[in-house]
């Protein structure tokens, strides 16, 4: 076989790529802590975390050897009847933080979210409330790439615009910002309640959709409205849960608790796919009937996959022994001071930071993004602009000097 870094793209389907005019990827040969080694001997530091999943820098000692002790006993077992200590502790942690004691593990993110509507659909169907059919989401979200997350995720993105005829009908509005916008919100609750199943959000930060903020008050408040209405109160927190935002969960810090609350990307500390769908005990109760048709139907063939519960397991004892959110504070403190030179760069309309989250966002016609993409690597940086912004969520564990070499190279590439 030939060098496989020569054609690396003659047979694979790239994500969210239009193949023919993209820049070729970048072999990789390896990782290491907050580094990418590519296979011609450059290294890059990661701006981005792949995805924001690798929360403790690559290669987590901890993580890989709990990895390698599980693929030595049983690295699979369908959940089908049978169970593991792996799938049992990681639920039992996983509900202890959370304070939702239901966890049903699936293997992406868009999963976990189809499993979110579901549960809430079939919540009020067995709750002799079929009529509530739809979902109310918000503008610049974005849930994931399958029929029912797309759904509910910001239909004026890039991402689905071609599969809008198919896509189901729900109320995607505004995120409210202000006092009226709240009365606003109230408002469509108030006329379309009763055919409601509930309410999806993306907690203080709405990512792949725009990297748009909102406060912790305003989270409560729309938490409120959807409760006072009777609703269940969806939490995505995929992309920001496990400290990102600078709480263990978003939801912490607006003093809320979710019905039902989907996390994944950063639960196995970047190693391997999986994710959860947590419900409340409300919420599960309404399953637990001598009906067989009161049940959840829904089962990835590969849910609580044991190498994947050892190694969220292992991720969950970094967040336990380590000090993660003192790093993520020092982080914030770090972007706040670093990226604040990029307010005077031409084209840049808002810098913004929360948590190990920092982004920087131009205007419209000021990207571009296939330039930005390369001048970041020959600076040395993984960063990957997205529509107008360009945003760093760097691992958790990043040291000041390789976030000072991110946010250096995001001014001077962005300076021209
Ligand atoms: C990434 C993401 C998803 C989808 O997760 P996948 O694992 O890519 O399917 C859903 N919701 C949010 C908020 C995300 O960031």
């Amino acid at each position: 076989m030939s060098d496989w870094t020569t054609h690396p793209t003659a047979h694979l389907w790239m994500p969210y790529s239009q193949m023919k005019t993209a820049a070729a990827p970048l072999p990789v040969i390896g990782t290491e802590g907050c580094r990418i080694h590519l296979a011609d001997g450059r290294v890059l530091i990661d701006g981005v975390a792949s995805w924001w999943t690798a929360c403790h820098g690559y290669n987590h000692p901890h993580i890989i050897a709990a990895i390698q002790s599980q693929a030595a006993t049983m690295p699979h077992v369908m959940l089908g009847g049978l169970v593991h200590a792996g799938a049992v502790t990681l639920a039992a942690r996983l509900a202890a933080l959370s304070g939702l004691p239901r966890v049903f593990f699936v293997d992406s993110g868009s999963v976990a979210v189809e499993v979110a509507l579901k549960m809430a659909l079939q919540y009020w169907r067995n709750h002799g409330q079929p009529q509530r059919q739809r979902f109310i989401a918000f503008r610049h979200g974005y849930h994931g790439d399958t029929f029912g997350a797309m759904g509910v995720s910001d239909p004026e993105q890039n991402y689905h615009r071609a599969f809008a005829p198919l896509l189901s009908k729900q109320l995607i509005l505004p995120l409210p910002e202000d006092a009226e916008g709240l009365r606003a919100f109230d408002h469509v609750l108030h006329e379309l309640g009763p055919s409601i199943a509930g309410v999806i959000l993306e907690p203080l930060i709405q990512g792949a959709g725009g990297m748009r903020f909102h406060a912790p008050e305003m989270l409560e408040a729309i938490h409120r409205l959807v409760k006072s209405h009777g609703l269940l109160f969806i939490a995505d927190e995929i992309a920001i849960g496990f400290g990102r935002t600078g709480s263990f969960f978003a939801c912490e810090q607006a003093n809320i608790r979710a019905d039902i609350m989907t996390l994944g990307k950063a639960l196995t500390g970047g190693a391997l796919s999986m994710a959860a769908t947590l419900a409340s005990d409300e919420v599960f109760q309404a399953f637990w009937r001598n009906d067989p048709e009161a049940a959840l139907m829904h089962g990835p063939t590969y849910m609580g996959n044991a190498l994947a519960c050892a190694a969220a397991n292992a991720s969950l004892d970094l967040f336990a022994t380590e000090p993660r959110l003192e790093q993520v504070a020092a982080i914030e403190t770090h972007l706040k001071e670093a990226l604040a030179s990029c307010w005077e760069l031409p084209g840049v309309v808002d810098v913004r930071v929360r948590g190990a989250v920092g982004v920087v966002q131009l205007q419209p016609e000021a990207i571009d993004r296939h330039t930005l993409r390369q001048r970041f690597i020959e600076h040395g940086c993984f960063i990957r602009p997205l529509e107008d912004v360009v945003y760093l969520t760097p691992a958790l564990t990043i040291g000041a000097e390789e976030l000072e070499t991110l946010c250096r190279t995001v001014h001077d590439v962005l300076a021209g």
